[in-house]
């Protein structure tokens, strides 16, 4: 298990991580979220044991992370920064035997992970050959090289396209599967809905949202109401408890403030004839972090 107790991080006096709590245990997928400069990386430094907090305590399976346990644990550093002039096959053998593994062990293991990845045409090829995508998977794979217990990811799937980010996605689950625990950082908030249960939203250091990700859901009471056809918007700004209209291409999107508004924004569309659908979504995690922390922070 893993567990973060009122871990504090002070840079001069800066206040990066605040008062911050989480336990992770085996087979769960932990997602990190917040914006740039909110104070993940920071955490995961507290986590790897290369930052001391300045309050609170760090604890993998009742320890401190240090020589004697980092060999259970896979780190992906945010900077993309791999020894550039060596080859894919070296650079895995020095990080490897870094976590003590035999050369044999960890050649079976790439080769296994350079098909899983659709690279094995790169295995003797210079990392600054490779494109930025094959370079992240190769900075995963050395993340991943020695099977860890603990897998610690910090923004794994920034700049990745959609088919690798899935390939990303089913490796990590696989880990899950098989009793990893992993805690992964991302600022993209929605990206991750699919595939975390729990999480916490870090902004300027503090949780601002945390739990479990069906639960935060249920109980952020604002939806909105998804409607595909002719509906006169201003009509359904004026209804009570409508807080917003957008207006897209093909729909309208109607946010409320409570599923008892829904009732009122049926009983007009029920009036129209040109609707197709309509239905009600619960709020996405972007909206329910823009509904905390203000309008100020649309790009999360
Ligand atoms: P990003 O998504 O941009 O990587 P982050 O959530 O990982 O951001 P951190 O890198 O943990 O955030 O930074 C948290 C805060 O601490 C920021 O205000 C940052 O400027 C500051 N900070 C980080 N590292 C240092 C350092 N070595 N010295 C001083 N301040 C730092």
């Amino acid at each position: 298990m893993l567990e973060i107790t009122n871990a504090k991080m002070m840079y001069g006096d800066l206040v990066a991580v605040d008062h911050l709590s989480f336990t992770i245990k085996p087979g769960e997928i932990f997602g990190l979220l917040g914006t740039n400069g909110a104070g993940k990386t920071t955490t995961f430094r507290m986590i790897m044991g290369l930052l001391e907090p300045t309050e609170g305590t760090v604890l993998y399976n009742g320890q401190k992370v240090g020589y004697h346990n980092v060999n259970e644990i896979g780190y992906m550093i945010e900077e993309r920064s791999l020894l550039t002039r060596i080859t894919v096959k070296e650079l895995m053998l020095y990080f490897g035997q870094l976590k003590d593994m035999e050369p044999k062990v960890i050649l079976e293991r790439l080769d296994y992970w350079l098909k899983r990845f659709d690279i094995v045409a790169y295995k003797d090829k210079k990392i600054k050959e490779l494109s930025k995508g094959n370079q992240q998977k190769i900075q995963f794979i050395s993340a991943i090289i020695n099977n860890p217990k603990l897998l610690v990811l910090d923004e794994p799937f920034s700049g990745l396209d959609p088919i690798n980010t899935e390939l990303f996605v089913s490796v990590i689950r696989d880990f899950q599967k098989n009793g990893s625990m992993v805690v992964f950082s991302s600022h993209q908030l929605d990206h991750v809905e699919s595939f975390c249960e729990k999480i916490i939203v870090l902004e300027k250091g503090k949780a601002i949202i945390e739990g479990e990700l069906k639960n935060i859901k249920k109980e952020f009471r604002k939806k909105k109401i998804r409607i595909v056809g002719n509906a006169d918007p201003d009509v359904l700004r004026n209804i009570e408890g409508v807080y917003q209209v957008l207006e897209n291409a093909n729909e309208m999107i109607v946010k409320i403030e409570d599923d008892s508004v829904a009732t009122k924004v049926f009983n007009y569309i029920k009036t129209l004839d040109d609707i197709q659908t309509y239905d009600v979504e619960e709020a996405s995690l972007s909206e329910i972090f823009i509904a905390k922390v203000g309008n100020h922070h649309e790009e999360v």
